[in-house]
């Protein structure tokens, strides 16, 4: 029988607290700017749209931050994730590297994305906040957080950009299963959807649309906060037990990884992945970070750093990032997870300062990769996280032309089950 390595982590030994890397960077990351006065913004400009609880931890320099009691007796519905070694993709592609993938696919709801989704549902509930409001682009967001509302007692509305809404029903069924409201976006129940709308009647939207609605929904209802999917430092904070698991799998295996591969769209699965392994990185070991991204919205790859903000409508602050443009409307590409024209502030420093790598995939190369790993190694993956997938396979294919034996790693955020459309 052929040999098939999945490494299990006993409930025992779950991630109990969250890393953060700021606490380790020998930089400082340019702080948020409240886009009226230009100055750092202070904590108190953000409670209108955050909880208490969240910004606090978006704001920390302490190194761990204890994952509350409640918020692990839901992670342990899904974690700890296995990690695969994707022996019949190195058989199929003949390359001397070692490829092993986190799954991340085996959450509720498909992806990464509950493992932030449950522990914002848990603070903004501990905090008295009643309903959340959110955007969603392929849905993966807006059913996490659906499903994360339900576990902690909350309403939670969602914005869905409208290509998606209409393209990917079977997500808008899956938050509707778990009592969320989703509507799509541009929509007319905002002030600025009403705006986009009277531009273009079948404007096909984009998370930046949808952000700028959600926020303007939470700022006019009571008791609601906003409850964002990525970006956000505390959201990549969430996504450090990915990266923490990962990290004591292989050494249960005795691997040290040599490469490091995750799709970006705001970076938080790649940030989740990665940022446990900085500090090592720090130490100077030989380990390298690649984010994937789509060709057609090259955020990391062609973008310029500078203060943007993270939505359409200049709701937000402006954040520190690789931008295309506030009003960059990415082509209607399958992986609408990875359509936003931001990236997380953390990620495009670490990018400004050398320690990362970014990298582009055409739709093309994107979906050849997803085919050949859904045929050889049996799970059809998000069309996001087929992006890492292409880029593991180059990296494969050039440790084959060039004869070095990396092990490399990806994430794999999410199963592609509700995507076929896309396949199709
Ligand atoms: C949302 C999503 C992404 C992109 O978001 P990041 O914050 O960059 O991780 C990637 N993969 C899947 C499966 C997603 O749902």
């Amino acid at each position: 029988m052929k040999e098939r390595i999945i490494v299990t982590m006993p409930k025992k030994e779950m991630i109990k607290e969250w890393y953060n890397v700021k606490a380790d960077l020998p930089f400082a990351l340019d702080p948020p700017l409240n886009p009226q006065t230009k100055e750092v913004i202070t904590p108190e400009a953000l409670s209108a749209i955050f909880c208490p609880s969240i910004i606090e931890q978006e704001v920390t320099t302490e190194r761990y931050v204890k994952i509350p009691e409640d918020v692990l007796d839901e992670y342990v519905v899904f974690r700890p994730t296995p990690l695969i070694r994707a022996s019949f993709l190195e058989e199929y592609l003949e390359t001397p590297a070692r490829i092993y993938y986190k799954y991340e696919g085996v959450s509720p709801t498909g992806s990464h994305k509950t493992n932030t989704a449950l522990a914002q549902a848990y603070f903004n509930a501990r905090d008295g906040i009643k309903q959340l409001v959110t955007e969603t682009g392929a849905g993966q967001w807006g059913s996490a957080l659906s499903y994360a509302g339900t576990k902690f007692g909350l309403k939670v509305k969602v914005f869905m950009v409208r290509i998606s809404y209409n393209q990917k029903p079977m997500r808008k069924y899956m938050m509707q299963l778990f009592d969320g409201s989703v509507q799509e976006s541009p929509s007319q129940s905002t002030k600025c959807g009403q705006e986009y709308l009277k531009e273009d009647p079948k404007h096909p939207g984009s998370l930046g649309i949808a952000i700028s609605e959600a926020i303007e929904t939470v700022l006019n209802e009571g008791n609601s906060r906003y409850s964002l999917g990525s970006v956000l430092d505390h959201v990549l904070l969430h996504q450090t037990v990915i990266g923490q698991e990962l990290k004591k799998q292989l050494s249960m295996i005795g691997e040290i990884p040599t490469i490091l591969i995750g799709c970006h769209g705001g970076g938080s699965n790649f940030g989740g992945t990665i940022l446990p392994f900085i500090p090592e990185k720090l130490d100077g070991q030989e380990i390298r970070f690649i984010a994937c991204e789509p060709e057609s919205c090259p955020t990391l790859t062609k973008g310029e750093y500078r203060y943007d903000f993270g939505d359409s409508s200049g709701f937000t602050p402006l954040l520190m990032m690789y931008t295309l443009g506030k009003d960059f409307v990415p082509p209607k590409i399958h992986a609408g997870g990875l359509r936003y024209h931001g990236s997380a502030p953390i990620i495009a420093k670490l990018l400004k300062e050398g320690l990362i790598e970014a990298d582009s995939f055409s739709q093309e190369e994107t979906f050849k990769a997803a085919k050949v790993f859904s045929k050889v190694e049996g799970i059809i993956p998000a069309p996001e996280s087929a992006h890492a997938i292409a880029g593991a396979i180059r990296e494969a294919i050039k440790a084959k032309s060039e004869g070095r034996r990396e092990v490399i790693v990806f994430n794999l955020s999410g199963h592609g089950l509700l995507d076929l459309s896309a396949y199709a």
